[in-house]
């Protein structure tokens, strides 16, 4: 997936518009999380993010990438990223990272959500992913804490990997990365999830980026499959995948892809999402 080349910071006229497309992304993971069950199709899960997003008036903004045709990308277990929806019946006990993304009037939204599908008869699996999937998910909250407070966008890349360090032994993968987004999905400036030595672009109002924490059990080695798209761990570990789009703006910070704007996810670290006015 290539950076589109646009500018990094937005009007505040351009962030109101970045709203909506955050909101519709919301919702088609609201919805997928709801029909994550055993038996249901990854194919199923897609139908029911794109119809979401056309119900609302977006666009699925992954069929925009060259060569893809599909809403979502659906990673299980050793996949990282970049799964493709297809007749894969989810089992079990498998961990889930859904990717989803809506364009909404010209302007995108990008998360990513990673859940644990129930199993009753093996409730230590169960446990051991869910913990590879919270390690994930308090990265990437960390990150946007620090987002909040940081002078240089390079800065929260310490606090992720730190953050997910704290809760045990994983691989944070390295060769894939976060990203600005805007009138494209992927645009500059990239976006790390470890510690960096460049400081970054500076952390001002207009500034709008996509924090994606990929996590394993293992190593941080990767491949893409034969589909030319699904990126596994080498070592066969699980991998857990989470990402939100956050605005930096002259009230504060909001995270758009959340329904809350963040306020539950960042209250353990102290921080106040304001909504974009
Ligand atoms: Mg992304």
């Amino acid at each position: 997936m290539a950076f589109g080349s646009a500018k990094i910071y937005k009007t505040p006229a351009e962030l109101r518009l970045m709203v909506r497309p955050g909101a519709v992304t919301a919702a088609s993971l609201a919805a997928v999380r709801e029909a994550i069950r055993p038996g249901v199709t990854t194919l199923e899960l897609d139908a029911i993010a794109e119809r979401t997003i056309r119900d609302a008036g977006g666009v699925p903004n992954f069929m925009k990438e060259p060569g893809y045709r599909h809403t979502l990308c659906v990673s299980v277990n050793d996949e990282i990223v970049h799964g493709i929806p297809g007749d894969r019946v989810l089992q079990p006990g498998d961990i889930v990272s859904v990717d989803s993304g809506a364009e909404v009037e010209g302007w995108n939204g990008d998360a990513a959500i990673t859940v644990v599908v129930p199993d009753p008869a093996r409730p230590e699996l169960v446990a051991a992913r869910q913990e590879l999937a919270d390690a994930t998910e308090h990265g990437l909250w960390a990150g946007i804490a620090e987002l909040a407070r940081s002078k240089r966008l390079n800065q929260i890349g310490g606090a992720i990997e730190e953050a997910i360090d704290s809760r045990g032994t994983f691989g944070i993968i390295e060769d894939y990365v976060g990203h600005g987004i805007g009138r494209s999905m992927h645009e500059e400036p990239p976006v790390f999830n470890f510690r960096v030595r460049p400081a970054g672009p500076e952390v001002k109002p207009g500034l709008v980026v996509a924090i994606e924490p990929m996590v394993t059990r293992g190593g941080v080695g990767s491949h893409v499959l034969a589909d030319d798209w699904t990126v596994a761990t080498d070592d066969g570990t699980d991998a857990a995948h989470w990402e939100h789009s956050v605005a930096v703006h002259a009230g504060g910070l909001w995270v758009l892809t959340s329904p809350d704007g963040g306020a539950a996810g960042l209250a353990p670290f102290g921080v106040v999402p304001v909504p974009i006015a």
